[in-house]
C-alpha cells in the first residue's frame, strides 16, 4: 500500500499523511460545478499547509487562485462577513 501525503497546493509542500498531521491542514472544498485537475487535489478537497495557513489570512482565496480558480463574487461576500 502506497503511503498518502497531504501536499500543499499553495507551497507545493508535501508531509505524510496522518491524525496529528491532518488536523493541523487547512482544508477547502472546491465550489460546487468547479472541475480542475491539479497534483494537490485529492477528490474535490484541496489542502493547505500550517505555514501557509497560519501566515495568509487569504489562503482560501490564494488556494483557488493557485489553480486557476476565478474567485466568485458569493465566495467574497461570506469571507467578509
Ligand atoms: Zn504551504
Amino acid at each position: 500500500m502506497s503511503r498518502l501525503y497531504l501536499r500543499c497546493a499553495i507551497c507545493s509542500r508535501q508531509q505524510a499523511d496522518g491524525l496529528i498531521s491532518s488536523a493541523m491542514w487547512g482544508r477547502l472544498e472546491l465550489p460546487p460545478g468547479v472541475e480542475v485537475d491539479h497534483p494537490a487535489l485529492k477528490g474535490s478537497t484541496l489542502r493547505a499547509c500550517p505555514s501557509c495557513v497560519g501566515h495568509q489570512p487569504d489562503w482560501q482565496e490564494r488556494l483557488l487562485v493557485a489553480l486557476g480558480i476565478e474567485v466568485e463574487v458569493d465566495f467574497r461576500r461570506e469571507a467578509a462577513q
